[in-house]
């Protein structure tokens, strides 16, 4: 029989005194154990065992949920939302190596699992969708619109991009052409020069104003009501910008940067405006280019407003590969010395970034993704010591969205010997791309149901003390390439213990256990 107290819709409920469900939530009261560290005076180190207890709250209700993209009609913004349709009509369709069915392949919530635990009878794992854990929104579900500074309808964009095979195509036209994105705002300065002939659907003005920010907010509220949406999460998947210069009474500060706007300063780019105007509608905001969107007065305003961001850069392809890589030899012990990266696509995306400024912005994206695995290593590493570490990124029109990514990882073993290690790899731009919005979207729409509250004797009726987490997201580290960290925290790069973390805590809601790999059961007869 199934307890009173599980919807119809969950696949497991967890039985133990520190969880209740009612109707709208989840609650548990979780220990969080960790070590804190002191150096003594002798120079050694105490390692203290700590425990803190925290009331978690989550909101059961699934809501109706929107997404709105920045660059609707880009090879990402049509890709996905062709997916989407594609997997909500459960669409077939003839390839020339037989025929292909949707899926979500790609996407951690929609396409992994995870461990629930072991069977009382046969020892043996468990495992549950990874979306299973929390009640997470179905991408089928997501209401799709946005912006594009160019006026094509999403079939037509489908084509120009070339990623679908056109029996998918053929399929989904109908519904994709009905689909137009909203004219967006366009600062030609922060893009490349290229692009110039794709903007022809404008918003008037080319510099930052509060009436660009207030016709942003205006979309959103339109896009909501007009689709009886409970929620809406944009998602910026337009152009690499140049970056934004630092400017003190510009951007540094959430007052000066909202007077930057009203001012019209040439410095704020069009993906700073519209981080603002979702900050200030209170709708979640991630940004998946490289740009710095989030200069320090966005960041302080989300703060202010406790509303989501994350960024930056999806990571797709070449970064996705290198942070698990390097995860990998550091940890067992290899000294990597060298890594030198280099790439050619030939989608837009590729022509964009063979305009110097906004190649530079790849690149810094691009290359700090190993420098925490390198500090946590002082056996391999001196202070302050450093593989070398290249990026080359080239526009080559004929390969298209097929971008070729060749790596080559040079590493010191035993006894002054070598490993080389080349890597080859053909990412399918927008289709690891897509996967990477949605869980984005679905990752962050349910941080917005989640609450939490330092466990007190008082805290059981002390509803009012629920707070959310940080305004900056890092719980989506893992799908981004320069993960935005709260202020003054550590940003981590490394693949395993990203994807720990988003366990861990959606585990935690829920009063799990971290996933421990230790298997005791197994090991001590
Ligand atoms: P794309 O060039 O095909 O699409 C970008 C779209 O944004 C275009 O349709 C363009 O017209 C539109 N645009 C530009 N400025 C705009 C503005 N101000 N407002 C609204 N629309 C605007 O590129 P893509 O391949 O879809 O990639 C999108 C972004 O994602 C790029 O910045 C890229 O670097 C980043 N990214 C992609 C991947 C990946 O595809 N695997 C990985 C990491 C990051």
């Amino acid at each position: 029989t199934v307890p009173v107290s599980a919807s119809k819709e969950d696949i497991f409920i967890v039985d133990s005194p520190n969880v209740t469900y009612t109707e709208s939530e989840i609650r548990s009261k979780y220990t969080y154990r960790t070590t804190s560290v002191a150096k003594g005076a002798d120079g050694k180190y105490v390692a203290t065992p700590k425990e803190t207890l925290y009331n978690f709250k989550v909101d059961r209700k699934i809501p109706k949920t929107g997404m709105m993209l920045v660059g609707l009609g880009g090879n990402n913004g049509s890709t996905v939302t062709a997916g989407i349709i594609a997997n909500r009509r459960g669409l077939v369709w003839e390839t020339r190596e037989g025929p292909r069915a949707a899926n979500y392949y790609g996407s951690v919530l929609m396409g992994s699992t995870m461990k629930l635990g072991t069977d009382v009878h046969t020892n043996q794992d468990v495992n549950i969708p990874f979306h299973e854990v929390l009640p997470i929104v179905h991408p089928n579900d997501l209401v799709i619109g946005g912006w594009d500074i160019s006026s094509m309808d999403l079939a037509t964009a489908m084509d120009r991009a070339a990623v679908l095979e056109p029996t998918l195509k053929a399929q989904v036209k109908k519904e994709m052409s009905r689909i137009v994105p909203l004219p967006s705002i366009y600062y030609p300065d922060f893009i490349a020069a290229n692009q110039e002939d794709r903007a022809d659907n404008l918003i008037p003005g080319d510099k930052a104003c509060m009436a660009h920010v207030e016709k942003i907010r205006q979309d959103i509220r339109e896009f909501k009501a007009q689709n009886n949406l409970d929620k809406v999460i944009v998602q910026w998947t337009a152009n690499t910008e140049r970056y934004a210069d630092i400017l003190p009474g510009v951007n540094d500060t959430a007052e000066n940067l909202l007077k930057a706007i009203e001012n019209g300063h040439e410095e704020v780019s069009p993906s700073t405006v519209f981080a603002v105007a979702c900050i200030l509608e209170n709708t979640p905001f991630i940004n998946g280019s490289p740009q710095n969107t989030f200069v320090p007065g966005a960041i302080e305003l989300a703060a202010k407003h406790g509303a989501f961001i994350g960024g930056d850069d999806f990571k797709s392809g070449q970064t996705k590969m290198k942070s698990a890589l390097v995860d990998f030899l550091i940890n067992a012990g290899i000294k990597l010395t060298s890594i030198a990266s280099y790439n050619h696509l030939g989608n837009n995306d590729g022509k964009n970034l063979s305009s110097q400024k906004q190649f530079r912005s790849k690149e810094i994206s691009k290359s700090n993704v190993v420098d925490d695995m390198v500090e946590a290593n002082s056996v391999l590493y001196k202070k302050g010591e450093h593989p070398d570490h290249t990026v080359v990124i080239k526009y080559m029109p004929a390969v298209g969205d097929n971008k070729r990514a060749l790596d080559e990882y040079y590493a010191e073993i035993f006894l002054g010997g070598h490993q080389t290690i080349s890597i080859f790899n053909v990412c399918e731009d927008s289709l690891l791309a897509s996967p990477l919005i949605i869980d984005l979207v679905l990752v962050t729409e349910m941080m917005t149901r989640i609450q939490w509250q330092a466990q007190t004797s008082n805290s059981e009726t002390a509803d009012d003390e629920f707070k959310g987490f940080h305004s900056v997201l890092s719980i989506l580290s893992y799908m981004l390439k320069a993960p935005l960290t709260p202020p003054g925290t550590p940003v981590v790069n490394a693949l395993a213990k990203q994807r720990a973390a988003l366990t861990n805590i959606f585990r935690a809601c829920v009063g799990l256990e971290p996933e421990s790999d230790m298997t005791l059961e197994h090991k001590l007869f």
